[in-house]
């Protein structure tokens, strides 16, 4: 968790450096099916994460923040291997899937780091979209979850 810390005090922050200090290799790969968004798979050499690269910008930064969700708080179900279809469901139950949905947008969003902006004047959904390089909806509803 300490990991994590050291990346949420800016944004937006910087997925691929936290992955690396969780030892996490990023692979992006332009020819994963269309409706797979990611996966987490324990190889050799270590904990391997690939991504869908066809996918939009903001899309991929969000399946990244998901694998590497599953990496921090599901490290012992990674098993063979986690595959997220286009939704982020796996053969995981939806309740664990919803768990990763939920942390992937702390890891992208801080909720700390959100609270200063918006206290400092940013409570615009574009501007935080921006800010944070996500995508307009996943701001909307971070910013719903934080103020109601
Ligand atoms: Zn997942």
């Amino acid at each position: 968790m300490e990991v994590i810390r050291d990346f949420a005090d800016r944004a937006p922050v910087d997925l691929d450096a936290m992955a690396r200090a969780l030892g996490v290799e990023v692979r992006r790969d332009q020819n994963l099916p269309e409706n797979v968004s990611g996966k987490i798979e324990r190889r050799r050499a270590g904990v391997v994460a690939t991504i869908n690269a066809s996918h939009l910008a903001n899309r991929q930064r969000f399946t990244l923040a998901h694998e590497l969700a599953h990496r921090i708080l599901h490290s012992d179900l990674i098993g063979d291997g986690i595959t997220d279809d286009g939704l982020y469901r796996s053969s995981l139950s939806d309740d664990i899937e919803r768990q990763a949905n939920a942390f992937a947008a702390e890891l992208l969003m801080p909720a700390r780091l959100v609270r200063k902006l918006y206290r400092e004047g940013m409570k615009d959904t574009p501007s935080i979209a921006e800010r944070f390089d996500v995508s307009y909806d996943a701001a909307r509803v971070r910013l719903r979850e934080l103020f109601g």
